[in-house]
């Protein structure tokens, strides 16, 4: 190729690092300035500029301009920053990028799929130019982040996250394919945005839905093979949990806000029970929010339950309690509740407020998952310090204005007792003296490694044991140094390690299950785990 196209091509360019050699060898002379610069100034000077920028918005779309330019510099700096980068690449300036999508669209970036490619959807996927896909992450927008219905605009979602399974679980960026799938929006405020640009109609639902959704799966199946994991990201919950339950046995499918974020909050569990004493199964649970992220919790530590003492998986859902909008889930509302919050309602006389709650239940553990904020209010805090010793509090709302309580809350009001997570990063705080590190229950923590495992055992489905694996390797890589601190996470900047350890552990897992299909199995997964991750180190022209 001549040089001219190697520039542009960003897989290949390297901008002013073109070695003397490469500039003579591929006609490169005089298209660039004289100095070489090596990768490291680069990512220097970049890291220089991005800091300059005092709107998160700018920075994200520095970004983006760079994954588009240098897409080997875009993932060095992203992995070599990973604690700075990541709050600008995702959640949370990943949100505002999709509220003005439609304003600061410059590329595609990824596939759209809409209504009007009913029929065609194979046609469609054909139109991508890589072949070898291994990931595809796909939304269809309705439930973005926090921030609901954004239609056509959570492109930025799929886009976001696959950049994380490069950066910390070392998927390479061509074995990744972000899709966003229309079927509308309900926000009246994007449909009557001259600038919006997804279809102009309201969402299409039931047979319309599942039908475009039917032929998506098929033609993916059909393209890809069986062995192309697709994530489903961001859909409102009575279609994530629907479309899971119909293609888990057909297709490989993860959902990271059901089982992603089970496998994370787990693993925090495992780790703090070396702090709390006792098994799992010694545990009462009580969650605020029964959706996506609550009962897909509480039913993966009804499992980790069942694994550890053999009882039945029904016994031990009954150590496990959930208040939603309308409060306690119990037995006499059964007649009214959506099927997945049925196999939650135990007996127990009705309950309006959390503070009754957690009186009458008497939880060791609570888990905040309702999406409102400052939930978990002194009384709560109070009423769970004068049941337990060391009460257990994870605050998972995002972002953090929805955080249920803040750390210092949580510290303060336990009169620093509590072992305390949270969905959005909080602070080290000091209570009397001692400086309390409070954990984040980051996804980012489970579903790169874990997605690593899958590809590379060439796995043909996903099994919930491989969920439980990836919370116990996570959990075992908390040292007794972070549990010192109150920690029950280890620290982010060891991520590519810990998603090594992960994908090593799921493997082996998949191999156990007989469904991998990488044949034979690799002696050494962690090994083996690590030299199939990428590196964003440049590669040398000849
Ligand atoms: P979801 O499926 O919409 O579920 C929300 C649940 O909260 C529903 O059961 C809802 O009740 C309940 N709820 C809403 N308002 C309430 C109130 N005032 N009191 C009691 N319950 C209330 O949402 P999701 O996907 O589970 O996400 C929920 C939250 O978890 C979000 O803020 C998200 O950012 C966070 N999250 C964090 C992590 C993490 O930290 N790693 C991962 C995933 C999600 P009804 O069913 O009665 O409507
Ligand atoms: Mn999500």
């Amino acid at each position: 190729a001549s040089g001219y196209t190697l520039m542009r091509d960003p897989r290949h360019n390297k901008g002013l690092a073109f070695t003397e050699r490469e500039r003579d060898a591929h006609y490169l002379r005089g298209l660039l300035p004289p100095i070489v610069l090596s990768q490291e100034l680069q990512e220097k000077r970049i890291m220089h500029m991005l800091r300059q920028y005092k709107v998160p918005l700018q920075r994200y779309m520095a970004m983006m301009d760079l994954q588009e330019r240098n897409e080997r510099l875009f993932y060095k700096l992203l992995i070599d920053n990973v604690e700075e980068l990541l709050p600008v690449v995702y959640t949370p300036t990943v949100g505002e990028a999709c509220q003005k999508y439609g304003s600061i669209f410059r590329r595609p970036q990824g596939l759209y799929i809409s209504l009007k490619e009913k029929g065609k959807i194979l046609e469609v996927l054909k139109n991508w130019p890589e072949r070898s896909v291994q990931v595809i992450v796909v939304t269809d927008g309705e439930r973005i982040l926090g921030l609901g219905d954004l239609g056509c605009q959570g492109m930025g979602i799929p886009v976001g996250k696959l950049s994380l399974y490069t950066a910390l679980g070392g998927v390479r960026p061509s074995a990744c394919l972000p899709i966003t799938i229309d079927v509308g929006t309900n926000n009246e405020k994007l449909l009557n945005n001259e600038f919006y640009i997804g279809l102009r109609q309201r969402r299409a639902t039931g047979q319309e839905y599942a039908e475009l959704l039917h032929e998506f799966m098929s033609a993916v199946k059909q393209n890809y093979g069986e062995k192309v994991l697709i994530q489903f990201e961001d859909f409102a919950n009575h279609n994530a949990f629907e479309l899971l339950a119909r293609y888990r046995s057909s297709h490989l499918v993860f959902n990271d806000d059901i089982q992603g974020t089970a496998s994370v909050v787990l693993a925090g569990l495992l780790a703090a029970l070396k702090l709390l004493g006792g098994t799992l199964a010694d545990h009462r649970f009580l969650f605020l929010g029964a959706g996506e992220a609550g009962t897909g919790i509480a039913e993966l530590i009804a499992l980790e339950m069942s694994k550890q003492t053999g009882n039945p998986i029904e016994e031990n859902r009954k150590k496990i309690w959930l208040v939603d909008s309308k409060g306690l889930i119990v037995d006499s509302r059964k007649h009214s509740l959506q099927h997945f919050k049925k196999p939650w309602a135990h007996e127990h006389e009705p309950v309006s407020k959390l503070v009754d709650a957690v009186k009458a239940i008497k939880p060791t553990v609570l888990i905040g998952t309702s999406g409102v904020g400052k939930q978990f209010t002194r009384e709560v805090v109070e009423a769970m310090a004068s049941i337990n010793e060391k009460p257990l509090i994870m605050a998972l709302s995002n972002p953090t204005s929805q955080a249920e309580c803040t750390a210092e809350e949580a510290y303060t009001w336990s009169e620093g007792r509590a072992i305390f997570a949270s969905g959005s990063p909080f602070d080290p705080f000091e209570y009397d003296g001692k400086v309390f590190v409070p954990g984040q229950a980051n996804n980012a923590y489970i579903f790169p490694g874990f997605g690593l495992g899958v590809i590379m055992s060439g796995a043909i489905r996903v099994h919930d044991d491989m969920l439980l694996t990836a919370s116990e390797a996570l959990a075992a890589q908390v040292t007794e140094e972070h549990f010192k601190k109150g920690l029950i996470y280890p620290p982010f900047s060891d991520i590519r390690k810990i998603s090594a350890n992960i994908a090593a552990k799921v493997a082996a897992k998949a191999y156990e299950l007989g469904l991998a299909s990488h044949l034979p199995q690799p002696e050494d997964l962690v090994k083996y785990a690590e030299s199939c991750m990428y590196s964003p180190v440049y590669r040398s022209y000849r």
